[in-house]
Order: C-alpha cells, then structure tokens, then sequence
C-alpha cells in the first residue's frame, strides 16, 4: 500500500515523515532527495541533462543546484523539461523500492508535487500536510535562509492548499509538533488496525 504525503513549501511534510518514520513497519521514500541523489549517480539521467542545461549544469560530480535553480524557477517550461526528465527515472527507482519493502504495513511516499506530477494517481491514500500560509513562509525563510520574495515565487508553481485537501483522504494541521505526532499516531492507527477488522 503507498501512501502519498504533500502539502505546500514549509507545510511540514519532512517533520510528519520523521514522525512516520518511528514505526518500524512503515517504509519512507522522499521523491525529492532520491531525485537529487539520481541526478548525480545516474549516469544516463545526468548525460540528459547536460544535453537539455549545458555542462554548467554540474560542478565536478556534483550537481549545480543554483544555476539549475536559477533556469528553472524562472521558466516554467525548462521545469517542465527537467522535471520531463527526472520523473521517470524517480518512478523507476521508486518502483524497485515498492518490491523490497513489500514486507512493511505501508510505504509513505513524501513528495511535495504530488498532484503536479499526477503521482497521486499510483497512490493507495492521500495526506496533506496543512499550515498557514504566513506560518510556512517563516518557517522556509528561517530553514532556507532566503527572502519572502524567492519562496513566495516556489509558491506560485505549486497547485492551491485547498485543491490538495480536497482531494486527499487525511489532512494533517501542523501548528504545535505535539498535535501534529498525535494525528500522524491516529492515522498510522487507522491504516494498521482497520484492515485486521474488516
Ligand atoms: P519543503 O517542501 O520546503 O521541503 P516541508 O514541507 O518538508 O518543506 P519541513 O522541512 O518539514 O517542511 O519544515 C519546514 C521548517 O519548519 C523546518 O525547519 C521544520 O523544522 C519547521 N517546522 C515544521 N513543523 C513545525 C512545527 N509544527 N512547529 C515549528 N516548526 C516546524
């Protein structure tokens, strides 16, 4: 069983995933790390963005993530293209995590586009992590280091709070950290324990 986990920048969604994390029948895979992690170990994902950015696009091994930020977050069609590029192989190396954690209650898979890239479509359940906007601006200012302006224009290439929680089956309210790990244990409870009483 996969189950989808998003909600918009600095909503929290790496917090609730730790707090997932905890039980050790849940499996987590996080869509934008692996991304970043085959971008510079695919050789093949790598050779297609060299073709697509230029050789600039990497620093030695590394991949340039401020020039490709620069390119992307101001042209909404170079993001179509990488993101054109980089989806299908996350969906590959997503499907061979599926098959080796088919033992675990459920995987928890944390990706902040979900909707965006239809990957809701491959999910069991959906949950959307919930703040308020003023309250996820701080709190990606702070963790980031950058400006209210530069979060404010990542925010406007994700799709509205309330498009996501319309469409997912929990919503998690992450204000204080405590109510938050109470929801994640309710819901965990919920998919565990119904299956043994249906
Ligand atoms: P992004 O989509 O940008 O990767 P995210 O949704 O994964 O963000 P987190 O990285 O989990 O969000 O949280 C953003 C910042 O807010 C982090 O520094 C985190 O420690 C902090 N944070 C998360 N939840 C809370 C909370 N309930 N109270 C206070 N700080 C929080």
């Amino acid at each position: 069983m996969v189950i989808g986990l998003t909600g918009g920048i600095g909503s929290g969604k790496t917090t609730i995933a730790s707090f997932f994390s905890e039980f050790k029948t849940v499996a987590i895979y996080n869509a934008d790390t692996e991304a970043k992690k085959l971008m510079t170990t695919s050789k093949s994902l790598k050779k297609e963005i060299v073709t697509a950015f230029g050789k600039e696009a990497y620093l030695g091994n590394h991949l340039n993530k401020a020039f490709i930020a620069g390119i992307v977050f101001n042209d909404k069609s170079k993001l179509q293209t990488l993101n054109s590029i980089v989806h299908p192989a996350v969906k590959k190396h997503f499907q061979n995590f599926i098959k080796q954690n088919n033992s675990k209650d459920y995987i928890l898979y944390e990706n902040a586009i979900l909707f965006e890239s239809k990957s809701n479509l491959n999910c069991n359940e959906i949950i959307t992590v919930s703040a308020p906007l003023h309250t996820r601006i701080e709190r990606t200012i702070l963790r980031d280091n950058t400006t209210k302006a530069q979060v404010e224009q990542r925010i406007q290439n994700q799709c509205s709070e309330t498009k996501k929680e319309l469409q997912s089956n929990y919503v998690i309210n992450n204000l204080d950290l405590e109510s938050a790990r109470n929801q994640v244990v309710t819901i965990h409870n919920i998919l565990t324990l119904r299956r043994t009483l249906i």
